[in-house]
């Protein structure tokens, strides 16, 4: 018989990261709103995205709420990120826009997906 052998201790310390990668962030940020867009399906006019601030603070969880256009904007250097206001730590490194409700930031480039 098999016995689970649970002791209550915490699974012990991996190297877990102490902080967010905003380069992750961005690329599963950049999926959801891909998704969202195929659901949408036609217009994307006026379309408002939810995304996940992309700041590196592992205990933030903030939305952040902007257009389709705005979030084109915001994707148009790979070395920005959209942020709350103030969320701005490294390897996040300046701002680029401010914005009412979100700020781009900059920070390292992204690795972005050269296939199209
Ligand atoms: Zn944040």
């Amino acid at each position: 018989m098999s016995h689970s052998g649970e002791d209550g201790s915490s699974p012990g310390d991996q190297g877990a990261p102490e902080r967010n990668d905003p380069v992750r962030l961005r690329a599963i940020n950049d999926r959801a709103v891909a998704a969202t867009q195929h659901f949408r399906g036609e217009s994307r006019e006026g379309a408002t995205f939810e995304v996940m601030c992309e700041c590196p603070a592992l205990d933030c969880l903030d939305m952040v709420e902007l257009g389709s256009d705005e979030f084109d904007a915001a994707r148009r250097r790979p070395d920005m990120y959209v942020v709350t206001p103030g969320h701005v730590n490294p390897p996040l490194h300046g701002v680029a826009e401010e914005h009412d409700g979100y700020w781009i930031a900059t920070g390292p480039k992204a690795v972005t997906d050269g296939h199209r």
